[in-house]
């Protein structure tokens, strides 16, 4: 039997019920992938649900404010992904009457998608004959058919690619590319592929030739860096009112829209005191409060690793007045403290104030 028939026969017994698998809309299924870029299905499922729910139609998330969309997708990471769609569904309402593209040149033209997110969009909604390919179709397809060209290498890439339009049948190219993903994300997995209950046992090149383990190759390793980031929470009591001041992060950088503290942004590692010291200097009448500081937090990301300490600074009342020059020179943003999570927050930020019963609603 041919691979194609093979893998869509084995979907339609083994595909976990999903729900952007209910619909052929292809607003839901755009932002389906979306999601599920960086994010496993266990998560993405009801982040999925929650941004639905939120914005149902490709109107109502074009009509939205860049901060309502950033706090729907808040703790998912990778935050350009969803200020790329609300850019898109922008367009799409303004320039294409709200009437989402159908064909793969026209959806590949929208900020945010690439080769995958485009063929899987132009097959999954639109049944046209594109392949996907993503780490689970090369995985599959390295092992299925003895690829020992790395992936993230062009020719590697082509590779695969070129063997996945070949198998691709043009009548029912949105399942048989769900399919073949769907195996690969559970029946032929990274580390523990259940080759023994395999339809591919016999003809499997990997398993036939103990490559197994080695396929699909890899090449290039990704550098990271390491960041240290010491943020400066200030805490101020006036007039019967706990407040912070938060910076909505501006740069092109990690976390862009979002809301966190001032800080300190340093390549190498610094002590408690030299930060103190640092403080001390930025705004000398801080040396009269209070400074109480965290343990470290290590946050991992796809490039950096970030090593953050948070130093709350407790300005008496009089004091704060006088250091606001200070803080609205960094365009800080006073708040309540018990409002912090009105605003979208990266995941640390998010994991420090729920650690922290300063900013819970009864602290006042
Ligand atoms: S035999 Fe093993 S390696 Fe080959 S496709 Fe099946 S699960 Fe994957």
């Amino acid at each position: 039997m041919k691979f194609s028939k093979k893998v869509l026969e084995w979907y339609k017994v083994n595909k976990r019920e999903l729900p952007w698998r209910l619909t052929n809309d292809p607003y839901k299924i755009w932002i389906s992938e979306i999601i599920l870029q960086q994010t496993r299905v266990e998560q993405g499922t009801a982040y999925y649900e929650r941004f639905i729910h939120r914005f149902p139609t490709l109107k109502s998330l074009a009509n939205a404010s860049e901060e309502e969309v950033l706090n729907v997708w808040q703790g998912l990471g990778y935050y350009s992904r969803a200020r790329n769609m609300h850019s898109s569904a922008k367009r799409i309402h303004n320039e294409l009457g709200s009437i989402f593209p159908d064909r793969y040149s026209e959806i590949i033209k929208l900020k945010g998608i690439g080769e995958y997110t485009a063929a899987a969009i132009a097959s999954i909604a639109f049944n046209r004959a594109y392949a996907v390919v993503d780490g689970n179709v090369v995985r599959v397809i390295s092992r299925v058919f003895g690829i020992k060209e790395a992936a993230d290498t062009s020719s590697g890439k082509k590779k695969v690619q070129e063997k996945m339009n070949e198998l691709l049948p043009s009548n029912d190219a949105g399942t048989f590319n769900q399919a073949i993903m769907e195996f690969g994300a559970l029946q032929c997995t990274p580390r523990t592929p259940d080759c023994k209950q395999c339809i591919f046992i016999a003809n499997c090149f990997a398993n036939l030739n103990g490559l197994v383990d080695s396929l699909p190759a890899k090449s290039r390793k990704v550098k990271t860096r390491t960041r240290y980031l010491y943020y400066l929470v200030y805490v101020a009591n006036m007039k019967n009112d706990i407040f912070n001041w938060i910076v909505k992060r501006e740069k092109e950088d990690i976390w862009k829209g979002l809301y966190d503290f001032p800080h300190y942004d340093f390549t190498s590692l610094h002590t408690i005191k030299d930060i103190k010291k640092r403080i001390f200097e930025d705004i000398p009448l801080a040396k009269n409060s209070i400074i109480t500081v965290s343990h470290e937090y290590k946050h991992v990301l796809s490039h950096q690793v970030l090593k953050v300490r948070f130093f709350i600074i407790e300005l008496a009342a009089i004091e704060a007045d006088k250091n606001i020059s200070w803080l609205e020179n960094k365009r800080c943003l006073k708040i309540k403290t018990m409002d912090i999570n009105n605003y979208p927050l990266p995941r640390l930020i998010e994991k420090f104030v729920s650690e922290n019963s300063m900013f819970s609603k009864n602290s006042k």
